[in-house]
């Protein structure tokens, strides 16, 4: 039966959905889960069918659907339920939900291309002296002698004005002399430029290089001197000529940055290259799935130890059962989680299911997306990764890769929680503890909650993954309401890396520097490079100083728009808020008094980097952060240059924590580790803990063993302490104590709730109306306090307001404050002024 009416889910930041009718001519297509073009008020609207209906609500004016963009529907009938879920329990208007859950909306551009094959274009060739084989005629190799000199292929459409017709071109596609594809049309530029080492110049260079004798060691600097091959610096350039053919020789043809960070060569040298006719170039394609490192990678596929064997056997016995589960695998770093994973994904592959990996990090989803790959997918099938770093049209093509079944294993960042496979069998969230998971904007959900919700919804096994789980989550573990799963030492008897603290205090009563390396992190670097083995270093701030101030007046430059200090960027040379963006020009004077004693204080990565530049010029340094890296490709350029092996030093913020097995690190050097500690959060202590224990999991992981140097000015605290001995029970306990004391989850649901408006006298305003709304509940079931200051008094230009609602019943809170949605719309304050925070990872 065909409806006459649907409602239908616009991306608007309000709690309804909309009816319209359905025109007869779109019965058909339109189904729930259907994204349709409609009109909303006066402009047109792509939304999404959740419900087909008989009747619209009669006081209303419907309008019709304009058009449905989707012959099969985007949405399945349960990622909708599951968008109902979230924004009943989230607080989170419906149609940002459904907008968190679809694809981007482009309209694919196709295109019809006709490129000559390798037969064609030997035909081109024999055609020289001007006879005709084949039996082609004058304007078909006319036609093929252009496609000859084209570089790029030649759109269908256009091989009519060389007097072709459909007929013609057929003919020569069955002669094998051409080719026909149908391609996507990116909006992004998707080739990129390859390199290759000339075949003919490799006896020329074989010979200078026994005139020079072996391979020079000394290390270059990554970012490469700008040289651009004088005569005297002759030697120098054959020596990165070597580099080049290297690593050319060893890895086959090489997109352009990555061979530069390999080689360690600047640009300039790649030019001359070319131009000498030592290396050869072309464009090629790139593929969203693709990544230079999985040519000839293959995944370890060890045989299980004991512990991960029983791991795995639990996960297996899971299956077996075919109902929803959650379980909770606590592994120590470096204890082989991973392959676990694998076979758990292999196991649901082999029961003809499918299988989402959410990890935390865009950087983790290479690397995992790659072992996929390896373990699952002809090179670019059966796997799709999805995060925030690709392109609308990559993404809106991985998405639909998946819709359409072609992918059955999704390897990606948060949202790709949604990703719509239908037969779900499991749901991996590795690092579960990570605050990544949380999405700190509407909808404001957390991944690992919702991928619970869905395995329930879908009948499918959950496995939770961490060397550090979140309080919550090992608090369900050994109450049972999670199975819980442990591999408490790391494989093949490899020890856990020594960790040391070094008190700042004393180095500074030492040295009498304020250098934010310590003697001790120095010396440890030093020995890195003399064994050449590597180094990272973490600090938790990006940008070059976090702070500038006045020495005269005491004055901090603050953002316009936000109560937060401004970070000073070197290199873009400015000034920029890390909350809303916002820029300023970097003052000479203070703002305030005009004194010329500004300074900037509090290091960052970027100062951080330049530091160590300066104390090891030999070294090859790079940074790793959000300001270094933000597409996809320079995560992997720098990710894979380390891991390659062609820098020996990496610097980075805690995006260099996680997950990565890099083989080679001997020590980790952590810059400021209490930093953390000293944020108005009650979780301070736990993130400070994991923190320091993940980058710990970082040191020794290959046969070398492993260093880690923890500078603190607060080596007391617990968390510290017990992040040195890596020991999570102990800290759990302590840190429990403290939660149950205090009546923090988990012992009891959080919501936060802000009311923010530019101007301060509505926000007061509002709070007090909601605070009366409040008042009656508290102390019945629920304590609610505020409304208060919020930490971050003013962002984005709001001043804002908070309240905090704990109760030991959740649904508690999820009634409370359904009610005030209900009675803010009666008192009219706007729905985008009170945002409310389910569970909130931030208390900001
Ligand atoms: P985790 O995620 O627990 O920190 P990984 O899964 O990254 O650890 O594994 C650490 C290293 O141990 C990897 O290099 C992996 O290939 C290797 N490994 C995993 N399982 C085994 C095993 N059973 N025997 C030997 N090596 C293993
Ligand atoms: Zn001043
Ligand atoms: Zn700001």
């Amino acid at each position: 039966m065909s409806f006459p009416f649907c409602n239908v889910s616009l991306p608007v930041p309000l709690r309804t959905t909309f009816t319209y009718a359905v025109p007869e001519s779109l019965r058909e297509m339109v189904r729930p889960g259907t994204r349709v073009l409609v009109p909303f008020r006066k402009k047109p609207m792509v939304g999404v069918v959740v419900e087909l209906t008989e009747h619209a609500p009669a006081d209303t004016k419907i309008r019709e659907i304009t058009k449905a963009l989707d012959r099969e529907p985007a949405l399945t009938p349960k990622l909708i339920e599951l968008g109902h879920w979230i924004a009943n329990y989230y607080l989170a208007p419906v149609g940002e939900m459904f907008r968190a859950m679809l694809p981007p909306v482009i309209e694919m551009r196709t295109q019809r291309q006709i490129t000559l094959t390798e037969a064609g274009r030997d035909a081109v060739a024999s055609l020289s002296g001007g006879e005709l084989t084949h039996g082609l005629a004058r304007v078909e190799v006319e036609f093929l002698a252009k496609l000859a000199g084209k570089k790029e292929p030649l759109a269908f459409a256009s091989a009519a004005k060389f007097g072709l017709d459909a007929g013609a071109l057929e003919r020569l596609r069955r002669q094998g002399l051409i080719e026909i594809r149908e391609t996507v049309l990116g909006r992004t530029a998707k080739t990129q430029r390859v390199l290759a080492w000339k075949k003919d110049a490799e006896k020329d260079n074989a010979e200078t290089q026994r005139a020079q004798g072996v391979r020079g060691d000394g290390a270059p600097n990554v970012r490469g001197d700008e040289e651009s091959g004088g005569p005297k610096s002759g030697r120098d350039f054959d020596d990165k000529v070597r580099r080049v053919r290297d690593e050319l020789a060893e890895r086959g043809a090489l997109p352009l940055g990555l061979l530069l960070k390999l080689a360690g060569v600047s640009r300039a040298v790649v030019e001359r290259m070319l131009r000498e006719g030592l290396l050869e170039s072309w464009e090629e394609r790139v593929d969203p799935a693709e990544d230079p490192f999985d040519v000839g990678y293959e995944a370890p596929a060890h045989e299980l130890n004991a512990e991960q064997e029983s791991a795995f056997g639990a996960i297996r016995a899971r299956f077996e059962l075919g109902e929803f589960g959650v379980l909770l695998l606590h592994g120590v770093t470096g204890s082989g989680k991973t392959e676990v994973y694998m076979r758990s994904v292999q196991e649901t592959l082999a029961r003809g299911k499918t299988a989402i990996v959410l990890v935390p990090e865009i950087a983790l989803t290479l690397w995992v997306g790659r072992q996929c790959r390896a373990w699952f997918g002809a090179r670019f099938e059966g796997v799709a990764v999805l995060h925030s770093a690709l392109s609308d049209v990559e993404r809106a093509r991985e998405w639909w890769r998946v819709r359409r079944g072609e992918a059955r294993v999704v390897v990606g960042t948060r949202s790709a929680v949604f990703a719509p496979l239908e037969n779900l069998g499991l749901i991996i969230v590795d690092e579960e503890q990570e605050n990544s998971f949380k999405q700190e904007e509407t909808p404001r959900y957390h991944g690992r909650d919702v991928a619970i919700v869905r395995a329930k919804m879908e009948n499918a096994v959950a496995l939770l993954g961490s060397a550090t789980p979140s309080l919550e989550t090992y608090h369900h573990a050994r109450n049972g309401k999670y199975e819980l799963l442990t591999l408490a030492s790391r494989v093949a008897n490899r020890s856990m890396a020594s960790v040391e603290i070094v008190d700042m205090r004393e180095d500074f009563q030492r040295t009498h520097q304020t250098n934010p390396i310590s003697s001790a992190l120095r010396a440890g670097i030093q020995e890195c490079l003399k064994q050449g083995t590597q180094a990272l270093v973490l600090i938790n701030r990006r940008g070059y100083s976090w702070s500038v101030l006045c020495r005269s007046c005491g004055v901090s430059v603050q953002c316009a728009n936000c109560s937060i200090s401004m970070t000073y960027h070197k290199h873009r040379n400015r000034l920029e808020c890390h909350y809303c963006g916002s820029i300023q020009s970097v003052p000479k004077v203070c703002p305030k008094c005009e004194s010329k004693y500004v300074y900037f204080f509090g290091e960052g990565s970027e100062h951080l980097e330049e530091r160590l530049r300066k104390e090891f010029p030999g070294a090859r340094i790079a940074r790793l952060d959000r300001d270094t890296a933000r597409t996809k490709r320079q995560y992997q350029e720098t990710l894979g240059a380390f891991a390659g092996g062609a820098l020996d030093i990496l610097v980075g913020t805690q995006m260099l924590a996680k997950g990565h097995d890099f083989q080679r690190v001997t020590l980790v050097g952590v810059i400021s580790a209490d930093s953390s500690l000293h944020l108005p959060d009650f979780r301070a202590a736990e993130r400070t803990f994991q923190l320091l224990t993940q980058v710990a999991g970082r040191a020794g992981r290959g046969e070398l063993a492993g260093r880690v140097l923890i500078q603190t000015y607060y080596p007391e605290h617990y968390a510290i302490q017990d992040a040195v001995r890596q020991d999570y029970g102990s800290f759990f306990e302590r840190e429990m104590h403290f939660r149950r004391m205090m009546q923090y989850p988990p012992f009891t649901s959080l919501a936060n709730v802000i009311v923010r408006d530019t101007s301060l006298e509505k926000a007061i305003v509002w709070s007090r109306q909601l605070s009366e709304y409040f008042l009656p509940y508290d102390g019945k079931g629920a304590r609610i306090l505020g409304p208060a200051t919020a930490p971050l008094a003013r962002l984005k230009k709001e001043h804002r307001f908070q309240f905090l609602l704990k109760s030991p019943r959740r649904s508690v809170l999820t009634r409370v404050l359904g009610g005030a949605m209900a009675y803010c719309e009666a008192k009219e304050i706007p729905q985008t002024a009170v945002l409310v925070d389910m569970d909130p990872l931030s208390l900001l």
